[in-house]
Order: C-alpha cells, then sequence, then structure tokens
C-alpha cells in the first residue's frame, strides 16, 4: 500500500478521509489539522501565551509537541492526582517529555501535587467530600489550570480533547438533552470577562487512531493505561458505541461532531449572539480570591468539607 502523497509506502489507512499515508505524510497531516483548527476557530496567534494541561496521555503531550513545532509559546501544567501507579507513572512520562522535548525548545513545566497542597490524594479527598472521585477531580484540574493561567499570565488555555472524546462528549449530551452542555460544547470558548482565559481544544479535527499513530511515529512516551478511575465511566460506553457505527460506516464521528459545530455557528450568526457562556460577569471568591459566580467558589466549598472530615 503506497501513501497517497509520495511514493513511500503507507503506515496507516484513514478511512473516513479515504487515504493512506506514510509516517512523515501523517505528521504533515496532523499539523495542517492542528494549524486549520488554531486557524478556522481564531484559538490563538503566536503573540499569545499558551498553558496547555497534560496528563502524561497521547494527545496532551502530542499538542504540546506540535504546538511547539508550530512555534507557538505553549508551557504546561501537570496536576500529581495521587492515584497510586498510574499517577507516579504519568508524572515520569510528562517529566520525561519536559527534560527530552518542552525544555530544550524554552518551554516551562509547572506541577501541582495534590498531597502536598490539598494534603491528600484525589481518591481520599473525594471520599472526605462525599463526592464521586471524577467529579471532584474535574472541580481540582479545572481550579487549578484556571488559577495557574490567572497567577502566570496566560493568554489561553489549551487541552488535548479529540475527536473521540468530543464526539462522544456530544452523544451523552445529546441523549439527555443537556443544552446547557451543548451550547458549551465548541472548540474554542471565549474568556469570561472577569477572569478566566479562552479555553481552546486544537485536537478536535483528529481521531484517538490518528493521535496514537502520531505519538507512536514521533517517538512521544506516553501512558497508554487508562486512569483507574475511568473504569465503567459512560463517556467509554459513548466511544464504544460510536468506534461500532465507525467501523460500519467510516466518517461518522468526523460527521455527527463537525456537522453540530456548523449548525451551532448558524445558530449564534442567525440570532445575532456571540457565545455568551462563561461570559457571566464572575467576582474574586471569599475564600480564595479566584473568579466565580457564587460567593465562595466550588473548590473552596469541597475543600472545606474535606477539612471538617478531618
Ligand atoms: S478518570 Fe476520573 S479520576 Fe481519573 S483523571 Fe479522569 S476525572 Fe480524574
Ligand atoms: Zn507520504
Ligand atoms: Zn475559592
Amino acid at each position: 500500500m503506497r501513501c497517497k502523497k509520495c511514493p513511500h509506502r503507507a503506515a496507516i489507512k484513514l478511512p473516513q478521509h479515504n487515504i493512506s499515508l506514510c509516517k512523515d505524510c501523517l505528521t504533515e497531516f496532523v499539523h495542517a489539522q492542528v494549524a486549520r483548527a488554531i486557524k478556522s476557530q481564531k484559538m490563538f496567534t503566536p503573540d499569545n501565551r499558551i498553558l496547555v494541561a497534560v496528563s502524561g496521555g497521547k494527545d496532551s503531550l502530542a499538542l504540546w509537541a506540535i504546538l511547539l513545532k508550530l512555534g507557538y509559546r505553549a508551557d504546561a501544567l501537570y496536576v500529581d492526582l495521587g492515584i497510586g501507579n498510574y499517577s507516579i507513572q504519568s508524572r515520569q512520562k510528562v517529566e520525561h517529555f519536559n527534560e527530552t522535548v518542552a525544555q530544550p525548545l524554552g518551554a516551562t513545566l509547572h506541577i501541582h501535587t495534590l498531597a502536598e497542597n490539598e494534603g491528600a490524594g484525589v481518591k481520599e479527598l473525594a471520599t472526605m467530600m462525599h463526592r464521586p472521585t471524577c467529579a471532584a477531580c474535574g472541580t481540582m484540574k479545572r481550579y487549578h489550570f484556571n488559577r495557574m493561567a490567572l497567577q502566570k499570565d496566560y493568554d489561553v488555555m489549551a487541552t488535548g480533547h479529540n475527536l473521540d472524546d468530543e464526539a462522544a462528549r456530544l452523544l451523552g449530551n445529546v441523549l439527555r438533552w443537556q443544552t446547557d452542555f451543548l451550547e458549551k460544547q465548541t472548540p474554542a470558548l471565549p474568556a469570561s470577562l472577569d477572569g478566566f482565559a479562552k479555553k481552546v481544544k486544537p485536537l478536535y479535527r483528529l481521531s484517538e487512531r490518528e493521535m496514537a499513530a502520531y505519538a507512536v511515529i514521533n517517538k512521544i512516551s506516553y501512558i497508554v493505561d487508562e486512569c483507574p478511575m475511568a473504569k465503567g465511566s459512560k463517556m467509554l460506553v459513548y466511544k464504544e458505541v460510536l468506534n461500532r457505527l465507525e467501523t460500519e460506516s467510516p466518517g461518522t464521528k468526523q460527521a455527527f461532531y463537525w456537522n453540530f459545530l456548523d449548525k451551532h455557528a448558524k445558530a449564534q450568526t442567525d440570532s445575532g449572539t456571540i457565545a455568551s457562556h462563561d461570559r457571566q460577569r464572575l467576582t474574586p471568591c471569599q475564600t480564595c480570591s479566584q473568579p466565580t459566580s457564587m460567593a465562595i467558589c466550588t473548590y473552596c466549598k469541597m475543600m472545606a468539607k474535606a477539612r471538617a472530615h478531618v
């Protein structure tokens, strides 16, 4: 099987695009898709400072690598959740990537360790707060990502969500008709009026498979295992269902999410609204001073509950 773009042997077949590509052309294809995402969604410019949320997985590390290769000013934040071996290994992957790829290119890795700063790992904190682990984890990660962006003056926060993640999330939101969440499911959310930096997802045009191939071809060493807390999650079920549909009918995931984005953009143009979500006026949290729409932010409420438990 030959590469569609050059005489080399193809390394991957992409049925949804009806092409096969060699290693170099796949790398070029991925870079071009990210560049297109950044441009079409007006995510950021080379002058902006970007903070990437890295987990040690293929998508976030590949995103950091791609942004640096494309010449953007991208630093990263890793939150050490303290989930046994999973956190030990994922932190090693992030630190290795930082030392071998990011630091030599002038980028900075920030690390926030829950056990040191919050006094326990996320599982233990969630138990003390009487919250499901993933709900507590989501709040913690969002809080520290926002806080770091504000404290260090980053213009944009970027996450490594890919097409499979976004299509699965869309399916979940549609199945429950969660219109508030649907409203927010765009690859670029504007900055809030008084607080948070813009949030972007530059990998939304690329599938899980394409990202895995990119990471392997470009020798990015990442943690392959999922977080053990993800076991039994609805998102994994939605991904499985979408993968079955994709096998039967290549291009389904892409059509599902991209057509949603087209309709969403058109609806906003027709109604003359700009994304109003997330743009509500925020005030400083009475406890930690981070911007919030309430008197005390969710993170501080949760931490108060955890401390009361001790
Ligand atoms: S699966 Fe849950 S606990 Fe694990 S990283 Fe994701 S949100 Fe956090
Ligand atoms: Zn080629
Ligand atoms: Zn607070």
